[in-house]
C-alpha cells in the first residue's frame, strides 16, 4: 500500500529521470485534464508532499496521488510496460525516458503558485525538509478522535497510511481507540518519524527490524496470529472518520490495553 515512503521513492525516481529535460510526450488519460499538453516545457522538479506527488513542468504542476493501487514507472522510450495499458492515467516522456503513471488518482494540473489549493491543507511531512515535529504533535493533541483515525488524517501529519498507523500504535503500546488528545503525541510522532525515515529508501518496508517476508510487521495483517511480543492473539476491527473511510485495524489487546 503506498504511504509517504513509497511516494518519496517514486518522486525521487521521477526527478532523476525527468528533471532538466524537455517534455516530448505528454498524455493525461483522465477526462478533467485530457486536453492539457505540456510538450515543449521543461520538467523543473518532481517532489513528494505527504502522499501526493507534484511534478513541476514549466509554470504548471502536475499533481497525482497513488491512493491504493497507483504506481509511477520509468521506462526507456518504447519499452514494454509492466502493467496493462488500460490502467495508464498519465505519461510524461522526455528524450531519454518515459514516466508512466498507472491507476493514479486526483490528477490535476494547476499553476505552480497555486499548489497550495491541492496540498495546502496537509500537516507537516516527516520526509520533507521543513518537517515540524512540534506542529504535528500540536495538531494531533487537538484531535479527540481515536488515535488511529487521527494519524491517518493527512491534515495532522502528512504521509502515514494504514500500515504505519497500525504498526506505530503497537510499538507505542496504544490501543487504536485511545483518543489522540489523551495520548503522548510527542513520543508517537517521534517514533513514527523514525519508522518512516528508516523505510524511506527500502523497497520492502519493515517495522520489526527483520527483513524476511512474513516477519516485517508486528500486527498489520496478522489477525489471529500470536503477538510477536507476548503471544496473545492479534485482533482485528475497522475504524474510520466516516463509514467510507474505514480501515482495517490490528492490535494486541495485551500490549495495547484500552485506557479506561
Ligand atoms: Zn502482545
Amino acid at each position: 500500500m503506498p504511504e509517504g515512503d513509497t511516494v518519496f521513492r517514486a518522486a525521487h525516481r521521477l526527478h532523476a529521470a525527468l528533471a532538466g529535460h524537455e517534455v516530448v510526450r505528454f498524455d493525461l488519460r483522465v477526462p478533467q485534464a485530457a486536453t492539457v499538453d505540456l510538450r515543449g516545457e521543461t520538467v523543473r522538479s518532481v517532489i513528494p508532499r505527504g502522499k501526493h506527488l507534484l511534478a513541476r513542468i514549466g509554470g504548471l504542476t502536475l499533481h497525482s496521488h497513488l491512493k491504493m493501487e497507483g504506481e509511477w514507472h520509468v521506462y526507456p522510450p518504447g519499452a514494454r510496460w509492466r502493467r496493462p495499458a488500460h490502467t495508464v492515467r498519465a505519461i510524461v516522456g522526455v528524450a531519454t525516458a518515459d514516466a508512466v503513471g498507472f491507476d493514479l488518482a486526483m490528477i490535476d494540473v494547476v499553476p505552480t503558485e497555486r499548489e497550495d489549493d491541492l496540498v495546502g491543507h496537509l500537516g507537516p511531512d516527516p520526509l520533507a525538509a521543513d518537517w515540524d515535529a512540534v506542529e504535528a504533535a500540536r495538531r494531533l493533541a487537538l484531535d479527540d478522535r481515536p488515535v488511529h483515525v487521527a494519524l491517518l488524517d493527512q491534515r495532522n501529519v502528512a504521509g502515514f497510511g494504514n500500515v504505519y498507523a497500525n504498526e506505530l500504535l503497537f510499538v507505542r503500546g496504544l490501543a487504536p481507540t485511545t483518543p489522540a488528545s489523551s495520548a503522548d503525541v510527542a513520543a508517537l510522532v517521534e517514533t513514527g518519524v523514525r519508522m518512516i525515515r528508516a523505510n524511506r529508501d527500502r523497497a520492502a518496508r519493515t517495522f520489526t527490524g527483520e527483513d524476511r517476508r512474513g516477519r516485517r510487521m508486528w500486527v498489520y495483517g496478522r489477525a489471529g496470529a500470536p503477538c510477536r511480543r507476548c503471544g496473545t492473539l492479534v485482533r482485528e476491527t475497522s475504524l474510520g472518520a466516516a463509514p467510507t473511510a474505514e480501515r482495517n485495524v490490528f492490535w494486541c489487546p495485551r500490549c495495547q490495553p484500552a485506557s479506561l
